[in-house]
């Protein structure tokens, strides 16, 4: 038996159901935002990853489905939305149009990581990106966007952890300070800290050695360091969330996994999940756009997991409210009485109601059955008896009240009962 690649999922339907609920909530909060959508390719040139992501990243170092295509390109699965979002920006010369320009984009997207609870290969994504504008009022708008659309849907325990990682003139003041702080304890470093001590002080954060841990206990943090331009953004940002109400920690060791993020760097966190798994991460890359290739232009963003907003939705409990009734079922026995209940069938459907019939030659019974299962709100019985008498049976089954109508008044019956 041939079956689906490791880590991946076939969505089956009702499960598909909750899907396009959540998809909608996101369109209609975009209209509502006013970010418009856009769609790339799936795959992209794997050098737009390296540098739109960065060379040194677990994306791009471990990550990537990376493979050569019959014309000997190298080509990779997109692992994030970003990357490409950011390249047909350029590519289209979209800055030469109204700015800021607010984009969304939903789909799947490819990393190859070891499959476990919460991660898989193909995911998916909704992402927002503002492109052209500084303002900290665009980076308050899509934490205000995030925290909406969770709350839309029914997850209210929520909690944004917030940092600014500043701007490269910040980061060299930060390496600076930071030097500074550990020189004294050079010597009790492990090697690789030694080595990191020169280069990139700040991936010492990232040793797992218990001593060089120690040693970081009270080290300055980049938003200790903040230049006079990014400390005024941060305030703004704080101010704009205040305004909004909406509830956040400042954490000065949140630096998102990516390169290029300056300035703003955000998750979002519910609270019953706990801190180790964020639902959202987003933040300001003011210098991706440039990094790939385009002019000086900042940016803004956020992605979250779609998979993980299922996982969250269980954790807390939440059902959505999925529409999956029947709004009318023919029980219909004999040929001639099939065909009328397939024209009445075709006419309701056209009024844009649920309507079903039986398709497998089925019993009375079982055609009852079918009808109770599929939840209808009322069934049209109907017999070839029923259609010599015309006296074809309306059968309420909220209230299992009964009428009886002529063939020629069904489907006005059945709209206006619906309708009332
Ligand atoms: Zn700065
Ligand atoms: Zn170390």
């Amino acid at each position: 038996m041939i079956t689906r690649p490791k880590g991946t999922n076939d969505f089956l339907p009702p499960t598909t159901a909750g899907w396009q609920y959540v998809e909608n909530i996101l369109r209609e909060m975009a209209a509502v935002y006013g970010y418009r959508e856009i769609r790339t390719p799936i795959f992209e040139a794997t050098e737009l990853f390296q540098r739109g992501v960065g060379e040194t990243t677990d994306i791009v170092t471990k990550e990537m489905y990376t493979f050569s295509d019959k014309g000997g390109r190298s080509i990779t699965l997109r692992p994030e939305g970003t990357a490409s979002t950011a390249r047909a920006f350029i590519e289209h010369k979209l800055h030469g149009g109204t700015l800021p320009l607010k984009l969304f984009y939903m789909g799947p997207m490819f990393r190859y990581e070891r499959p476990q609870k919460g991660r898989f290969r193909q995911f998916h994504q909704f992402g927002i990106e503002v492109f052209g504008s500084k303002e900290a009022s665009v980076d308050g708008e899509i934490i205000a966007f995030a925290m909406d659309f969770y709350r839309r849907l029914g997850l209210t325990d929520l909690k944004v952890r917030l940092n600014s990682v500043g701007c490269p003139v910040c980061r060299a003041e930060h390496k600076r300070r930071l030097q500074e702080f550990l020189r004294p304890h050079l010597e009790e470093m492990c090697g690789d800290c030694r080595e990191r001590f020169e280069k990139n002080p700040l991936r010492i954060f990232d040793c797992k050695q218990e001593k060089c841990q120690s040693l970081l206990v009270g080290a300055p943090t980049v938003a200790d360091c903040l230049c006079e331009d990014c400390r005024d953004h941060f305030e703004r940002v704080k101010a704009y969330l205040d305004e909004a109400d909406i509830p956040y920690d400042l954490d000065p060791f949140l630096v998102r996994g990516l390169d290029y993020y300056t300035k703003t760097a955000f998750e979002i966190i519910l609270n019953e999940i706990g801190a180790q798994s964020a639902i959202c991460g987003g933040g300001r890359y003011d210098g991706l756009i440039a990094d790939i290739g385009g002019s000086d232009m900042p940016g803004v963003g956020f992605a979250l997991g779609m998979e993980r907003i299922f996982a969250a939705l269980e954790t807390a409990g939440v059902t959505l409210p999925v529409e999956d009734s029947l709004d009318v079922f023919f029980v219909a026995l004999g040929e001639s009485a099939k065909t009328h209940c397939f024209a009445w069938l075709e006419a309701l459907r056209k009024e844009g109601l649920r309507a079903e019939m039986d398709h497998m030659g089925k019993s009375f019974k079982a055609q009852m059955k079918t009808a109770d299962r599929e939840k209808a709100a009322f069934v049209v019985i109907c017999g070839d008896n029923e259609l010599e008498n015309n006296e074809i049976i309306i059968k309420n089954m909220a209230d299992h009240a009964q009428e009886t109508v002529s063939a020629a008044s069904v489907t006005e019956t059945i709209v206006r009962r619906i309708k009332s």
